[in-house]
């Protein structure tokens, strides 16, 4: 079996045929440990695997790349496939070529992460592969990676096989064509081509070889014409003649539906010549001698391809009525069509390998849409294609494109709106992780949704796609109009008891829309929101309508009796009759500054004004009213609790501080525990913040007591207080 392992000398030899001075330590070292590492590991046609690196880093060698690449390619499977660690192949060959390999480590993970891929993804998983890509050279040790797999296919059972070819077709051929790579290219497309249609691909091979033998005089004769005229006129040129690649003739045969006879060019020249005029005067030449196909003159070399690619191309009837195709064109423009971006790293004679700004140039004319950016390629090693972009996938292995700094909650929204709505968290890989986690190239990202979870409003600091934004907002706006709607209405009904009008007849005999229309409002609905938001006083909207009898006193339901005397403290500027309550998150006391949040059908809601609800969470200030404390004193329950080492008659001190400061204590609850320690429960009535401190300080004083703190609701009580 030894006998089939690519020798290392030979690899060696190819590298110093263009590269004189390379680092043979460095490339030994990687040859050496990659063969001490894949020890005793044999590949599925029996070889031992160390075969599989060692052609890598020849495919590599053989598109003249550097030592680093090299040695990547001979490096690239340990850390998926060895008992090498990170840490390891760091210390043995350094931080560069150890970022390759994960690189290269990191596509396998995304390979099988799109198993599940609709064809239609394919852009999308090319171009996160692309996106997610620092380097060039990983992209081009994964090109020679996936060819010396597809050499080799055919030893892997069917359904792999028939996986990976299209695979190959749909993500690894377009990569090496949009690279600029033909030659990649079309290898890796034929390859693909016999394991997904064999048939037809030994069918196809079988007869363009016959043609081949039927064509051998006429390619010679051809051949020869054309280096005749071309000595003539003293145009130094190569001339080639060639079969086309297998796939493109089967392509054009299914799209065209025809048969081999009526495909123009399976028979192509190519006339290498040595400068720019000379591919014109050569072109002029041959159109002398054969008469062109109308319609299939394409200039290359004036509009350049948008992967650099450069020819001139046209179809000629030859000497027996045979078409055929010629590409003309120069030294350098047929190295990039051959190697693509590759060609930048070839050792040229006298210079190393291709200078930064040709590079920059290169990536530059690479990216559609992007020219009119250069500054994005200022680092000439990077391959930076999509820096805006970040491509996920589902769980299900579709691929989702996002803007850079894009959120689960843009993944979720993206997904479905009601996803979206009801989204309460995410697994990111399978790990559970908070909603403002960025997404990152290559995740998989796992929405979890509840029922009863709504958007809010901090989701616009989450979300940065317009999508998400959007619906989120929608669904924010259509919540606060309906509560504002329905606040409206009830503060409208009790005003027009109040004023002795019949709230139905008023409604139905169209003063209510005239009432909408004098304020300025198409629907009735609308002046009902401005009332809800408080942005209308309702006496004014209603003056004219008043009888001259008083008003009927207004019945305070039972068990509300205490939140209308406290109403009556609290007023809303402009507005004196609006319902107002004190938020239980803060408790606010006269002498405390407060504001107003018009809630969702009770009225107002008055909290401190450095109460962190109000001011971070759940103030828009649409439904801020401004209020004030008004010069009626009242009592207010405010809730204290209380800690205190066990002792007998703390009920009677606690009672007795608090009635010492001309306090009542509406409710107690005491409790203690084993370790003697006790709490008590206080609801104690106060008039303002002032007396709430005297009867805290009172509190404090009792032998025993070690902590007194107005307790505050709990977070999810303080959310649904507003
Ligand atoms: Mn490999």
């Amino acid at each position: 079996m030894t006998e089939a392992l690519p020798r290392f000398e030979d690899i060696l030899e190819i590298v110093s045929g263009y590269n004189p001075d390379c680092d043979e330590d460095l490339l030994r070292r990687a040859y050496v440990y990659s063969a001490m590492a894949h020890r005793g590991q044999v590949r599925v046609s029996g070889e031992p695997y160390l075969v599989h690196p060692l052609e890598v880093a020849r495919i590599l060698a053989e598109m003249h790349l550097d030592e680093v690449a090299i040695a990547t390619g001979l490096l690239h499977d340990l850390l998926e496939d060895t008992w090498v660690s990170e840490e390891e192949l760091e210390k043995q060959f350094g931080e560069r070529i150890t970022g390759l390999v994960k690189a290269l480590t990191k596509i396998t993970t995304m390979e099988q992460s799109y198993a599940a891929r609709e064809a239609a993804q394919a852009e999308n998983v090319r171009r996160m592969l692309l996106a997610s890509i620092a380097d060039v050279r990983v992209i081009l040790v994964k090109l020679a990676d996936r060819l010396h797999n597809m050499r080799t296919l055919g030893f892997l059972p069917e359904d792999r096989r028939k996986r990976i070819a299209a695979e190959t077709m749909e993500i690894y051929a377009p990569i090496a064509h949009r690279l600029g790579m033909g030659r990649m290219k079309a290898e890796l497309e034929d390859l693909a081509l016999s394991y997904q249609h064999p048939d037809d691909y030994r069918r196809l091979s079988e007869e363009l070889r016959q043609r081949e033998e039927v064509a051998a005089s006429l390619i010679a004769q051809i051949r020869e014409t054309i280096t005749g005229i071309l000595e003539e006129n003293s145009i130094p040129a190569e001339v080639k003649g060639r079969i086309k690649h297998l796939f493109s003739i089967w392509t054009k045969l299914r799209r065209q539906g025809i048969g081999l006879d009526r495909v123009y060019d399976f028979l192509a020249f190519r006339l290498i010549v040595d400068t720019v005029p000379h591919c014109y005067a050569a072109l002029g030449l041959i159109h002398q001698l054969w008469r062109p196909v109308p319609g299939r003159i394409k200039d290359y070399i004036a509009m350049p391809k948008p992967n650099a690619y450069q020819s001139l191309h046209t179809s000629v009837i030859g000497p027996e009525g045979q078409p055929f195709e010629v590409q003309i064109r120069t030294r350098d423009m047929d190295e990039i069509a051959e190697r693509g971006i590759a060609a930048h790293w070839l050792y040229k004679e006298g210079r190393g390998p291709g200078h930064d700004a040709e590079r920059v140039s290169w990536l530059h004319g690479l990216v559609e849409g992007h020219q009119e950016n250069p500054r994005d390629f200022l680092n000439s090693l990077k391959l930076n294609l999509y820096p805006e972009e970040v491509y996920t996938f589902t769980p299900k292995g579709e691929v989702f494109a996002f803007a850079r700094g894009a959120t689960p909650i843009d993944f979720a929204y993206r997904v479905h709106t009601e996803v979206g709505h009801h989204c309460v968290g995410a697994r990111i890989n399978g790990k559970l992780v908070p909603l403002r986690t960025p997404l990152a190239n290559g995740d998989i990202v796992e929405i979890l949704t509840s029922t009863s979870q709504v958007p809010s409003r901090d989701w616009l600091d989450i979300a940065v796609t317009g999508r998400a934004q959007n619906k989120i907002r929608a669904w924010l706006n259509r919540g606060e109009k309906e509560e504002a709607v329905e606040a409206g209405k009830r503060l409208f009904d009790r005003e027009c008891r109040k004023l002795g009008l019949a709230v139905k007849e008023f409604r139905d005999d169209g003063r209510m829309a005239k009432l909408a229309s004098d304020h300025g409002f198409g629907k009735e609905e609308d002046l009902l929101a401005a009332i809800g938001f408080g942005r209308l006083a309702l006496r004014d909207v209603l003056a004219p309508y008043a009888r001259t009898k008083a008003p009927a006193p207004v019945a305070a339901p039972p068990g509300r009796a205490r939140v209308a005397a406290e109403s009556a403290v609290i007023v809303v500027r402009g507005e004196r009759d609006l319902l107002t309550y004190r938020a239980q998150c803060c408790n606010p006391l006269p002498g405390d500054e407060i504001v107003g949040y018009v809630t969702r059908g009770r009225g107002v809601a008055v909290h401190a004004a450095n109460c962190p609800n109000v001011r971070k969470l759940l103030f828009t200030s649409e439904r801020e009213v401004e209020v004030e404390w008004g010069g009626v004193t009242g009592a207010f329950a405010v809730p204290v609790h209380v800690g205190f080492e066990d002792r007998s008659g703390m009920l009677a001190a606690l009672s007795q501080a608090a009635n010492g400061e001309g306090a009542d204590i509406r409710s107690c609850h005491l409790a203690t525990n084993e370790d003697r320690l006790g709490t008590a429960d206080l609801v104690v009535d106060v008039s303002g913040r002032g007396h709430l401190e005297r009867v805290l300080a009172a509190l404090r004083h009792i032998a025993g007591v070690t902590s007194v703190d107005v307790s505050l609701t709990t977070p999810a009580r303080r959310l649904r207080a507003l």
